[in-house]
């Protein structure tokens, strides 16, 4: 079996419940390693540098696009969000599967690059959820709830380019939901390429063992 790591994308509107999700993954199962990306936006009460994001002014930020130190990055509601390149880069090869929290831009981006890895996006119950959960975070304003609401709109177009849709109404059945879908998109015939030609290999090997 092949046990180099898979790189798995999930994305969601904002208010989804991507975050708690995530982490309720990270910490039922041991063999996910969470990308922790940078970001120019200011932190939110309670974030912690390192933790949750890495926070870059926009010049820092710019800097490290420059030096080709994210493996994707994007623009949303105004700040930009990236993905530290080394971190996945040696998770992946330690056979761990490495899941980046991302939006779609940047999704497509990782898609393009890494052909074999898996997207996921997370949906709310309803509409009307989504608005509920957004509004009860508290952490935000009208203007900005409106903003990703109208993001949400144009997000959801890109959805069918996913490989899986996961509906987030209870966190412990959506994590196994979401265990499952990356287990089964590490068994495709394409995945276990090597596992498969070893098989045949030695089976040749075998019938001509019998043959002689
Ligand atoms: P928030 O500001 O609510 O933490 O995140 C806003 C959006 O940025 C979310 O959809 C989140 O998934 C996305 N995001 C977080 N980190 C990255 C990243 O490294 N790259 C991209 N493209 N999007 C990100």
């Amino acid at each position: 079996m092949e046990h180099k790591g898979i790189l798995v994308v999930v994305s969601g509107f904002a208010g989804a419940g991507k975050g708690t999700l995530m982490k309720n993954l990270i910490d039922t199962y041991d063999e996910y390693a969470l990308s922790v990306s940078a970001t120019s936006r200011q932190p939110r009460k309670g974030e912690v540098e390192g933790e949750h994001y890495f926070f870059k002014t926009r010049e820092e930020f710019e800097e490290m696009i420059k030096n080709g130190e994210l493996l994707e990055h994007a623009q949303y509601v105004g700040n930009y969000y990236g993905t530290p390149r080394a971190f996945v880069e040696e998770k992946l090869r330690e056979g761990l599967d490495v899941i980046l929290e991302i939006e779609v831009q940047g999704a497509l981006q990782v898609k393009k690059l890494f052909p074999n890895s898996v997207l996921i996006f997370v949906m709310p119950p309803s509409a009307a959820e989504l608005e509920k959960r957004l509004s009860g975070r508290g952490t935000e304003t009208e203007e900005v709830i409106n903003k990703r609401m109208h993001r949400a709109i144009v997000e959801s177009a890109g959805i069918e380019k996913y490989n899986y849709v996961v509906i987030n109404d209870d966190v412990k059945t959506c994590t196994e939901v979401l265990h499952g879908m990356i287990q089964a998109a590490k068994l495709t015939p394409k995945r276990q390429a090597t596992f498969i030609k070893e098989v045949r290999e030695d089976l040749r090997k075998m019938v001509k063992d019998i043959d002689d």
